[in-house]
């Protein structure tokens, strides 16, 4: 097959994936292997830049692992691998850092968010987070980075750091595009947040049929459907935001009955639970398979990591002898 060029994309270890971050990026992960050779990347060093539950993190980065080969990552074709494992990319980091004016990061509007949320721990790890980020992308030399609308500053940041390096040292990386995707809002349970396994208003995808049922019981639908009899307002449901993905032909027939009070939320809601049940079948047999196999999930990470580095090591070898070094 042929494929257009190399796709990166990198996601933080939060453990076992919900359904925000299936419909927001595992199912789009999956796609693009089919037209890019893809190269995934479990970024656990960049967890660490707030230091929190590290204790959870080697746990988490299995669970995230057999999430996204149970959901169809092939990782045959595909370099699927943990970030601090190929430990090149932690002297790209160093070296771009060079290049990198202190102005540029202090600007980001990630930096800005993160020191709000987390004064008492302003480190160099979150300054530095676009240089390692930038690293992550063209230490494999990925032209493609899938992003939604509200991550395309971040890669930009990435392409200026990029346009430096060239200016002073000459062209050597691609300069990484945008892969618009459109990234649903995935509300959570409660209706109100995205949803968010810190704010525990999620629904994980390796839950059984019977929890995802008992989850989906507790999701707050339309406040003013009081009683049974009550018509309700489909618009400001979170359950009936949630039957678009999973029972996208019948939306049309949920919403009128809905507004009629033909049906109740209990009904409502159980036509979800089995729509997500049906939409996750496939997912769970394989999941179930992979965990009873923990070496399995090892040795893909270790695979990959490996090819990684190979590309890895040939990228600082140019950049070192670019940069002047012995
Ligand atoms: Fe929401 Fe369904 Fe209840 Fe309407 S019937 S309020 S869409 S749960």
């Amino acid at each position: 097959m042929v494929r257009r060029g190399r796709v990166f994309s990198g996601a933080r270890p939060t453990g076992r994936q919900h359904l925000g971050n299936y419909l927001g990026a595992i199912q789009n992960y999956v796609k693009l292997q089919d037209e890019f050779q893809c190269v995934y990347c479990i970024v656990d060093l960049h967890a660490l830049t707030t230091l929190e539950d590290t204790h959870l993190l080697r746990g988490n980065v299995h669970e995230m692992a057999l999430d996204w080969l149970a959901a169809g990552m092939r990782p045959e074709e595909t370099i699927v691998f943990v970030q601090s494992h190929v430990r090149e990319v932690t002297e790209l980091h160093a070296l771009l850092s060079m290049v990198t004016p202190m102005g540029w990061l202090m600007r980001a509007p990630t930096f800005k968010e993160k020191v709000r949320l987390h004064p008492e721990n302003v480190n160099y790890g979150l300054l530095g987070y676009p240089v390692l980020m930038t690293a992550d992308i063209i230490l494999y030399k990925a032209d493609t980075v899938p992003v939604g609308e509200d991550q395309l500053p971040h890669l930009e940041l990435a392409r200026e750091i990029v346009r430096r390096f060239h200016s002073f040292f000459g062209e050597t990386f691609p300069e990484p595009k945008a892969r618009l995707t459109e990234i649903p809002r995935v509300m959570g349970l409660d209706g109100v947040q995205k949803m968010s396994k810190s704010l525990n208003n999620h629904i994980e995808l390796a839950l059984s049929p019977q929890e995802v049922r008992e989850k989906v019981r507790t999701a707050v639908t339309d406040p003013a459907r009081m009683r049974r009899k009550d018509p309700g307002h489909p618009e400001v449901c979170n359950v009936f935001s949630l039957h678009r993905f999973f029972n996208a032909a019948r939306v049309p027939e949920i919403d009128s009955a809905c507004r009629t009070a033909g049906i109740g939320c209990v009904d409502c809601k159980n036509m979800l639970a089995d729509g997500i049940n049906e939409a996750f079948a496939e997912f769970r047999e394989r999941r179930a398979d992979l965990a009873a196999r923990p070496d399995y999930v090892q040795d893909v990470l270790a695979d990959g990591a490996n090819r990684a580095r190979t590309i890895a090591a040939a990228t600082i070898a140019e950049v070192k002898e670019k940069m002047g070094l012995l």
